[in-house]
């Protein structure tokens, strides 16, 4: 775990209406995810899969309206977050440094190598 100033957030606002999370970071970099693309990033072993097993975002499902409407949002252990979405799926723990991470935003995402390279170095 990082402690860097990146990877530590001053505050995390979830605007429900909108479908956005907004994340200030130490660093004074500014995130903002849709909610969409942040439950396709949810990690946990039900989605991602496990054991060597693919998950059920790896089946590349269509998502509806409430499995991408955020509820709520819980700080787990000062350490990740845990969105609650619509359809009562919560078991997501997004760290901090791995919400950074994947910052959407024009200058991180170029700032990273494109997830083809990613998961060509995974498979070698
Ligand atoms: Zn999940
Ligand atoms: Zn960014």
């Amino acid at each position: 775990m990082s402690h860097s100033p990146a990877n530590r957030p001053t505050s995390i606002n979830a605007h429900r209406q909108e479908g956005l999370v907004a994340i200030d970071w130490a660093d004074g970099h500014h995130t903002q995810y849709e909610a969409e693309a942040l439950r396709l990033l949810c990690p946990c072993a039900f989605c991602r899969g496990e054991a060597g097993r693919p998950g059920w975002l790896d089946t590349n499902p269509t998502l509806t309206s409430i499995q991408t409407q955020l509820v709520d949002m819980k700080l787990v252990g000062g350490y990740a977050v845990a969105p609650v979405w619509a359809d009562g799926h919560d078991t997501g723990y997004y760290e901090f440094e791995s919400l950074r991470a994947n910052c959407p935003c024009p200058e991180c995402t170029a700032a990273r190598p494109s997830s083809i390279n990613v998961a060509a170095k995974e498979s070698e």
